[in-house]
């Protein structure tokens, strides 16, 4: 029989760099884990493509996938939901490959409901006003909703003691080696919950 896949869960503050750090992840030689594409009814942002960073879908159809079971969890952020596709995640594990989900707080929390074997990763700010530096830098959000999300941060802070490991995004490179370190090691595990 095929041993299961390993469902790699990594979460965070928003504008902790999560984004970047999956980016760089998967530029990296060799890895063998796949991406779970998440939906989203935020319009996308220049350079992002339908299917690729995300599956961009409007309320209705999103409401719709909820309705018929075909999210693995959900969460509305800033005015936008945001989701994961079961069956992907169902399929893919079954045939023995891994998963790796970059998705919000709120979120994992709903995923290690149902699927507490995972390993679930939290990537930590240096500092907040770094967090609100990072955000203003990336330009891409209103004052408002740059409030919206350090005081969203602050909350999500408090739900470290939900995961199995807290990376520290100080350096991108350094965060991406301790992940791959973490992976290595949950993969050698003797025996998996
Ligand atoms: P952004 O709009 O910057 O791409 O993402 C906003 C937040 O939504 C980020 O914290 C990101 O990790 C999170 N996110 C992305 N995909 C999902 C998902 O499928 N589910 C949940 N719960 N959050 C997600």
């Amino acid at each position: 029989m095929t041993q299961r896949g390993l469902l790699i869960v990594l979460s965070g503050p928003s504008g902790v760099g999560k984004g970047t750090v999956r980016k760089a992840i998967f530029e990296e030689e060799g890895v063998d884990f796949r991406y779970s594409i998440s939906a989203t009814t935020r319009k996308p942002r220049p350079g992002e493509k339908d299917g690729l960073d995300y599956f961009f879908v409007s309320r209705e159809e999103f409401e719709n996938k909820i309705q018929n079971g075909d999210m693995l969890e959900y969460a509305e952020y800033v005015g936008n939901y945001y989701g994961t596709p079961k069956s992907f995640i169902d399929e893919t594990l079954a045939s023995g490959r891994d998963v790796f989900l970059e998705i919000d707080v709120q979120g994992a929390l709903q995923v290690k409901t149902k699927m507490p074997e995972g390993v679930y990763i939290f990537l930590t700010p240096p500092d907040l006003t770094n967090l609100r530096s990072r955000l203003e830098g990336r330009g891409t959000d209103s004052r408002e909703v740059i409030e919206k999300r350090v005081a969203a941060a602050k909350e999500e802070l408090k739900m470290m003691i939900n995961y199995n490991y807290a990376v520290e995004n100080d350096v991108v490179s350094k965060a991406v080696q301790r992940i791959k370190a973490i992976i290595t090691a949950e993969r050698l595990r003797v025996i998996r919950v």
